[in-house]
């Protein structure tokens, strides 16, 4: 287990859910004798994103709950997209999750001989044949949702001939596309997965495990069941949109007469303004439209692990959203709301100003410094408190100064006094400009009976802003992220177009220069921070020693809280 593994509690009291109503109602009568085994099939061809990890939470969290177990298997079956790389980064990325399959690591391709002697037993019980059609005339054959399709010339083939063709077939004697093996089941079938469907295919292709063994491959359907099968799989979750493979599922255990697991389907998560396929995210790493699959703004689990999201948080937003039978499109607004919630716990507070503005206090003595106390996480007593050095010369927020002030702006303007957090009262009594006209400097006085933040007076101000010591201050650069996608559904494009026509230009905004109080000297790659009043902020891998690179991971504004609220009734 790597060091950075957060252990999944077991899972909360989620709400219900149609899939574990399933699971209880077997846990009754005793259909699977008691047992909860489910597993997680991915794909190596791709890093996992966040859809992914619905999927992670629901087959480990619900045989967790059931003092059930849950197996890793790699669905290896096509040796053209795989890679070792995928292989290393899922498992990674699931332990990161807090998920643990402990000795059950499996891989589709340890079967391949298995299901080969089941292909064999089809075709020897007539269930299965050799068939020379092309890829395309399979197709043309296949027929439509409203035609039947046609019988393959080749489909009466004697066993005999089958069982010999299928051997040739292994030893790498025809070439890629020539023939297929496919199962005999109904051309007429209603659901065109039961129209004589292929079972293997000839490739002539280096597979990642059983390198140049095999140049036949089994179809994902012949692969899966049986897979969920061998490993005595009680429930196994998947995706709508293999709902209609499911008759095949289990047209090919009971054909073979082996132990019958139950597939059941859920919809898949989509988010606003991101794209979950794994074929279109690797698109944006080979066209370099990102820094690559861990790229801050990529939804891939190991993109919003470096840009600062927990595991927790994402095990917060699976476990809220559910499961359901129709395929909706979720607010990305919710998952941001989960991380805050849990950044919120635990992120310390800091003092940082990403656009400077430089501050002297004309009354403060020169080349004093003083301590100020401040808290490190108001949610967390245990945090404590730290000491920010506070002096002559400052950096506040460009932002935070107005030299004329709009209605209702409270924060600093000439002649008006604010607080700065943990500091002092302070009023600004001048500007200074170059000779383009913008303000490079102000100056203020101070109030030094208001040291700590409250006035012995009693007087009000309206404000309280960030600072940063200048002689004390840490230069940084911060990387700030918008959605990768400027459309709600990136998905969507009109004839002729293509979805990268959809990228936000502005999703990356790197500033330089930036500058932190001098806690953050130390910090690591992947800590987490509030810079207070501008969002939650995680060290950048991309530091160096004494020049630190942050993550905006999401700013402070909730929006979706807001919307909460309005539909509880609230304002
Ligand atoms: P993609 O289309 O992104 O390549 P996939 O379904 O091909 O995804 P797999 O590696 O085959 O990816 O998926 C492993 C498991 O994760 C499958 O059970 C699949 O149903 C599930 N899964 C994939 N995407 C989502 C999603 N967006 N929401 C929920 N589950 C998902
Ligand atoms: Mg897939």
């Amino acid at each position: 287990m790597s060091e950075n593994t957060s252990e999944a509690p077991p899972a909360p009291a989620a709400p219900s859910n149609f899939i574990r109503d399933i699971i209880l109602d077997d846990l009754k009568t005793g259909k699977f004798q008691g047992r909860v085994h489910t597993r997680f099939p991915p794909e190596p061809n791709g890093y996992l994103h966040i859809g992914h990890a619905k999927s992670i939470c629901l087959n480990f969290g619900l045989a967790s709950e059931f003092g059930g177990k849950t197996n890793l298997r790699f669905d290896d079956t096509n040796p053209e997209k795989e890679e070792t790389e995928y292989v290393e980064s899922i498992m990674d990325t699931v332990r990161w999750l807090g998920f643990d399959w402990e000795n059950r690591l499996f891989y589709a391709s340890d079967y391949f001989g298995q299901l080969y002697d089941w292909a064999v037993q089809l075709i020897q019980t007539g269930k299965a044949y050799v068939c020379d059609l092309t890829a395309e005339q399979v197709r043309q054959y296949r027929g439509t949702l409203t035609e039947p399709g046609k019988e393959s010339p080749y489909r009466d083939r004697s066993v005999g001939e089958n069982l010999e063709l299928f051997e040739r077939m292994r030893a790498g004697e025809f070439p890629d596309g020539s023939r297929t093996l496919r199962a005999k089941i109904d051309m007429a079938a209603k659901n065109l997965n039961l129209r004589d469907p292929v079972m293997y295919r000839i490739l002539h292709a280096e597979h990642h495990r059983t390198g140049d063994k095999w140049c036949i491959y089994p179809m994902y359907d012949f692969a899966h069941g049986q897979c969920d099968s061998i490993e005595g799989i009680t429930h196994s979750i998947c995706t709508l949109e293999f709902e209609d493979h499911r008759p095949l599922y289990d047209w090919y255990v009971e054909a073979l007469g082996i132990y019958h697991p139950q597939q059941i389907e859920f919809d898949r998560l989509n988010l606003t303004y991101t794209l979950l396929s794994k074929r279109k995210l690797l698109q944006l790493v080979q066209e370099k439209r990102v820094r690559g699959w861990d790229d801050p703004r990529m939804p891939t689990l190991s993109g919003i692990r470096r840009r600062g999201y927990t595991p927790e948080a994402i095990r917060n937003f699976c476990n809220s959203i559910g499961v359901s039978k129709t395929n909706g499109i979720l607010e990305l607004g919710l998952l941001e709301h989960h991380v805050r919630e849990d950044l919120n716990r635990r992120a310390l507070r800091v003092m940082a100003v990403l656009h400077p503005l430089k501050v002297v206090i004309d009354n403060y003595p020169e080349g004093q410094v003083e301590e100020m106390e401040a808290i490190n996480n108001p949610e967390d007593a245990s945090a404590g408190t730290r000491q920010v050095p506070f002096s002559k010369v400052l950096y506040i927020e460009q932002d935070d100064f107005r030299e004329d002030p709009p209605k209702q702006y409270y924060r600093l303007s000439p002649g008006k006094e604010v607080r700065l957090r943990y500091a002092y009262f302070v009023t600004c009594t001048g500007v200074v400009k170059d000779a383009q006209g913008n303000v490079t400097e102000i100056h203020c006085t101070y109030d030094p009976a208001t040291k700590g933040g409250n006035a012995p007076d009693g007087r009000k101000v309206k404000s309280t802003i960030h600072w940063v010591s200048a002689r004390h201050a840490i230069d940084a650069e911060v990387r700030l992220y918008e959605t990768l996608f400027s459309t709600p559904d990136p998905g969507k494009v009109p004839e002729g177009g293509d979805v990268l026509d959809n990228l936000n230009p502005n999703s990356l905004e790197i500033l330089t220069g930036c500058k932190l109080e001098p806690s953050l000297a130390s910090t690591r790659p992947g800590d987490k921070y509030q810079f207070e009043r501008l969002g939650y902020f995680c060290t950048d891998a991309d530091s160096a020693p004494g020049q630190p690179v942050f993550n905006r991971t999401v700013p402070l504004r909730d929006s979706w809280a807001k919307i909460e609220k309005r539909e509880k009734g609230g304002k």
